[in-house]
């Protein structure tokens, strides 16, 4: 599948950010795929979440199959998060989704609240070829997660986590990794949250900024960090509607992870290839929407999680864990983006 003047290939960073700098509508060069949903359907109603309404979907292997297909260029330029809204571990058919893109050379990543990770499961994963997998888990203390992760069962999901590593071994993939949102846990739990996993062998662990889901959730009280969370967005485009989109479970397509109630649907895989929708009316409307600052949609206008190309490295790296509380305040007050503490071949 081609665009005109382009090949089937992604476009690279610099050509998304210069097309983004020059306000082009139509564009020539295609998006990187940067979730594939299996299924928006949860069974946790965390407060950091806004649910789609509705019955959940599932996604179709053999859709996958025809739309990797028919234009494999997008979903290769990165590896692809196998979970958008939804839990993905409730798809049934996902060691066929997995499978799917395994074989045709597309790298995953995977996000799981654990609570269905049983050993079945596990083993599965493990053979499956993701490069990275996620357990979000937002607490330390199971009076907080049940505040927060709420329909969740904190001892349940932890056990899992455990079973998960002890399974995996010494395996060199995939990359396991414990997730934070910061919210209003205070310090002294976060702390405990970076030394048990640290403690438990996971090989990162991550806390991640607070997401408003385009404005759809208000702050957690006396959160920490990126203080521009608080405010209105103004009018600094953002640079994902040149850079990428994100194909939910019934084959929309998106153009970001703050659009989880489908406000900004571009096109459907159904109907469309990736080409066409990437460059069809509606993205275009969206590109010039940000490009001007005018008719920006709702969702755009109070989103709090727009990227810019001075975000191109949202995640702040260390090696190993900050040496004690105070260090770690800092850091969340100096870096109000991802922080990831890399634990592999550091001695702690
Ligand atoms: S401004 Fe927010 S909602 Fe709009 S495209 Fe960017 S990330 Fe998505």
């Amino acid at each position: 599948m081609t665009i005109a003047g382009t090949t089937s290939l992604p476009g690279t960073w610099e050509q998304a950010v210069a097309a983004y700098e020059s306000g082009t509508a139509e564009v020539g060069h295609l998006p990187r795929v940067l979730c594939v949903e299996p299924t928006d359907g949860c069974n946790f109603a965390c407060t950091s979440c806004v649910r789609p309404e509705g019955k959940a979907h599932l996604l179709d292997a053999d859709d996958l199959v025809r739309w990797v297909d028919r234009e494999p260029g997008p979903f290769r330029a990165a590896p692809v998060w196998v979970h958008f809204s939804g839990e993905s571990l409730l798809h049934p058919g996902l060691s066929g989704i997995l499978a799917v893109l395994r074989e045709r050379g597309v790298g995953t990543m995977l996000s799981t609240n654990a609570s269905r990770l049983d050993h079945g499961r596990a083993a599965m994963l493990l053979d499956s070829g993701l490069s990275l997998i996620v357990f979000s888990l937002d607490a330390a203390r199971a009076d907080t997660f049940r505040r927060i992760r709420v329909g969740g069962d904190f001892d349940e999901v932890e056990r899992n986590v455990r079973a998960f590593l002890d399974l995996r071994g010494d395996r060199p993939a995939p990359t396991t990794q414990a997730q934070l949102v910061l919210g209003d846990q205070g310090l002294d739990e976060v702390w405990e949250f970076l030394c048990r996993w640290a403690a438990e062998g996971v090989d990162t662990v991550q806390l991640k900024r607070y997401s408003t889901r385009g404005g759809m959730l208000g702050l957690p009280t006396a959160r920490r960090g990126d203080p521009a969370l608080a405010q209105a967005r103004g009018h600094t485009p953002c640079l994902d509607p040149w850079l990428n989109v994100v194909i939910r479970a019934d084959g929309t397509v998106v153009p970001c992870c703050a659009d989880f109630t489908g406000q900004l649907v571009l096109g459907s895989l159904h109907q469309q290839s990736l080409a066409e929708i990437w460059n069809g009316q509606a993205a275009r409307a969206l590109r010039t929407a940000h490009a001007t600052g005018t008719d920006l949609p709702e969702l755009c206008a109070r989103c709090t999680d727009a990227r810019t190309p001075a975000e191109r490295d949202a995640v702040v790296r260390f090696a190993g864990l900050p040496v004690d509380e105070a260090e770690l305040a800092e850091l969340i007050a100096e870096y109000p983006r991802h922080l990831l503490f890399d634990l592999r071949e550091v001695d702690l």
